[in-house]
């Protein structure tokens, strides 16, 4: 019989030292899980023992702390490869996050195979990074940006991305899990409209990679972009995962080491894949480190923290709409663990520091979606995100803090 481990906040706790600590002389709640998550000792002594073990360049070194450096790195890939079930290693470009996969995507598809009169698909509830590398791209080739509209829940309007869609779109560029709301969109569904016209599609994994089990030969999208920092890993590196003949098709995004085959005055022939999206020395120490946080997540299972942060969300939706004035922005369908949350009359600037000053940590302000804001009527949001080492407790004393605030402010 297979033993199954029960899922044990208080052993999970333990592995992040930075949640043992009072700020203004109260415990810590970290609640800011959207904006980067914290990372497990696992992943802190990974970057040690790189810095104090095998820090070396890699890929040209013929010598041991190279080689060594280098098995780790590209060890990496392959956890990351496996992670999403990408088919082929050399579909997984190490990048600095999110925001550069999609930029590297907007100017090197788009240089090769967006023009005048084309157009790309984005919706409302973007992140800026997931707009204006499309604006940007407009604008210099004259293709045009369509954006599907929501509901006053927070869920995409299909019928309306349906409508948008024609033989000019050339990519639809969606938010797999919206960081303002907490949407999970029907990206499988999206996807396949899309093809239906020939269209590509990129999807933002920045939100999804750490709460929903991803399989992106299932999903079949085109690229799919993630930041490590936001799932128990480093900041400074992510992934971009594209089909290798789309990816074999694209010019490169930076030209320089690493991304070359050979290098004359006359002429310059390129890398293979993945190297050809990888110039300069890149970021080693966060990447291996990163393998470490990828692991950390599997050995506790992506099925028994999704379960656990759905409680934690059903435990705070209802816990929080007890709150006389508080209205959650975000209702949708399916949604992971993210409250976002105004309190009549009251500024979501003062709310975060106001409960900062009893220890809770939340993010307040447009979450980098000010046309989603927009799109609510209203200037921003307090935003509480929880991750797989929050508990019902500490959404009790966020309770308990909202009650302050009110008080303060009666
Ligand atoms: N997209 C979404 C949905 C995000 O939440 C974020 C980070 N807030 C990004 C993109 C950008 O990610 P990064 O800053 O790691 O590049």
């Amino acid at each position: 019989m297979e033993l199954v481990t029960a899922y044990n906040v208080t052993d999970i706790r333990k592995d992040f030292p930075i949640l043992n600590q009072t700020v203004h002389g109260k415990p810590l709640v970290y609640f800011d899980n959207a904006a980067t998550t914290q990372k497990p000792l696992p992943v802190i002594q990974a970057l040690t023992e790189y810095y104090q073990g095998y820090n070396a360049n890699i890929h040209r070194g013929i010598h041991t702390l190279a080689e060594k450096a280098t098995a780790e790195y590209e060890g990496t890939r392959e956890a990351a490869r496996q992670f999403i079930n990408a088919a082929q290693r050399e579909e997984i470009i190490f990048t600095r996050g999110t925001t550069e996969g999609i930029n590297l995507v907007a100017a090197s598809f788009g240089r090769a195979f967006i023009k005048a009169g084309d157009e790309i698909i984005i919706s409302t509830m973007e992140h800026h990074s997931n707009i204006v590398p499309w604006q940007m791209l407009c604008e210099e080739t004259g293709a045009k940006l369509s954006v599907i509209p929501i509901t006053d829940e927070g869920d995409i309007i299909l019928e309306e991305y349906e409508k948008l869609l024609s033989e000019k779109t050339k990519m639809v560029a969606l938010v797999y899990v919206s960081n303002s709301l907490g949407t999970i969109n029907p990206v499988k569904q999206v996807i396949d409209l899309a093809h239906g016209y020939g269209a590509r599609v990129l999807v933002d994994g920045a939100q999804a990679t750490a709460h929903l089990d991803i399989d992106v030969q299932a999903l079949d999208c085109d690229f799919y972009v993630f930041s490590s920092h936001k799932m128990y890993g480093p900041t400074g590196v992510g992934v971009l995962y594209g089909k290798k003949a789309l990816l074999e098709a694209m010019p490169p995004y930076q030209g320089g080491g690493e991304m070359i085959k050979d290098v004359s005055f006359e002429r310059t022939t390129y890398n293979e894949l993945p190297y050809k999206f990888e110039a300069g020395t890149p970021n080693i120490a966060d990447t291996v480190a990163f393998k470490a946080a990828l692991q950390y997540v599997n050995n506790i299972g992506k099925a028994a923290i999704g379960e656990y942060e759905q409680e934690l969300l059903a435990y705070g939706t209802e816990a929080l709409s007890g709150i006389p004035g508080l209205r959650i922005i975000g209702q949708a369908r399916e949604k992971i663990s993210v409250i976002s949350f105004r309190v009549e009359g009251i500024h979501h600037q003062d709310i975060g520091i106001i409960l900062d000053t009893q220890g809770i940590a939340v993010r307040t302000g447009h979450h980098c979606t000010q046309p989603l804001m927009q799109r609510f009527g209203i200037p921003g949001t307090s935003r509480a995100s929880f991750a797989m080492y929050n508990t019902k407790e500490e959404i009790d004393r966020l309770v308990q803090g909202l009650h302050k605030v009110r008080k303060m402010f009666a």
